[in-house]
């Protein structure tokens, strides 16, 4: 399915009363199977962004539509920084959540639930509760949780910021093993350049005040196996030319702490 968004713009009122343009002129589209990546700096717009296009907060102007859907509301699977697991259920049940609510059979739930939770790896924690699972666990539960409903797109915000980098770099590549037997069309936001440059078909990159997109690069490298030595004078390419574009924003929004 391809997701066109169109002339999307977002102002919010700060707390002086004063009217903040948070986005403004978003145009792009995400194509069938593909991976785009968003990143730009902190509080340039990427978490409204993404809440516009999986639904969670109206533009103040412009459109997000499914291609395809024939009216139907689109099926979304989400995955914030923190996971937001129900406590008191457990790995088994948090995952077939949003099957529950669809009212889906018992068996088809039994099915989809096993199977997205063994692509995860978390086949011997079915039973387990989020307390008992470690940060990179819990995003991994996370994950299935989106995966389980079969959504037209997947859309992640800064899913693996809490973890720490080894976690986070397996975690990365899992995702990628996921993404080649699902090809999910996915909406990743990141403010880590060498993870957009390691995910993405293509990478959006905002500018802050007011978010606007400042360039969108084609990563043409293999999908898998891109931190292998052969492409690392081109990764590093990639990661220069978006940390340039970047760079004044991203010092900006430091100062603003
Ligand atoms: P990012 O995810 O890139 O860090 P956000 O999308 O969270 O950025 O925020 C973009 C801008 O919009 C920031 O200036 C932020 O302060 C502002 N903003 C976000 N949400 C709200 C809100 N609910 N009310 C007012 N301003 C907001
Ligand atoms: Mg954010």
């Amino acid at each position: 399915m391809r997701i066109v968004i169109e002339n999307v713009e977002k102002t919010f009122i700060d707390s002086k009363k004063r009217e903040v343009t948070a986005l403004k002129n978003i145009n792009f589209s995400i194509d069938k199977e593909e991976f785009v990546v968003l990143v730009g700096p902190s509080g340039c717009g990427k978490s409204t962004l993404l809440n516009i296009v999986g639904g969670l907060m109206s533009p103040t102007g412009g459109r997000v539509f499914f291609e395809g859907t024939q009216g139907n509301e689109p099926n979304l699977g989400i995955v914030f920084q923190e996971i937001a697991l129900f406590p008191w259920r457990t790995v088994y049940e948090n995952v077939i959540y949003g099957l529950e609510e669809k009212g889906i059979s018992k068996q088809e739930q039994q099915e989809k639930g096993k199977h997205y939770i063994d692509m995860v790896g978390l086949n011997s924690f079915e039973g387990a509760y989020p307390k008992q699972l470690s940060g990179g666990m819990k995003q991994r539960a996370g994950i299935a949780r989106a995966l389980a409903v079969e959504p037209d797109l997947l859309l992640m915000d800064e899913p693996f910021s809490a973890l720490d980098a080894q976690t986070r770099t397996l975690m990365q590549e899992e995702l990628l093993t996921i993404w080649n037997r699902t090809r999910l069309s996915t909406l990743y936001v990141t403010h880590n350049i060498q993870e957009a440059v390691y995910l993405a078909d293509r990478v959006i990159v905002l500018s802050r005040h007011p978010g606007q997109i400042k360039s969108i690069i084609e990563i043409d490298l293999p999908k898998i196996g891109r931190d292998q030595e052969q492409y690392r004078s081109q990764f590093e390419q990639y990661a220069d030319q978006i940390w340039r574009l970047i760079r004044n924003d991203a010092k900006e929004a430091l100062k603003e702490g």
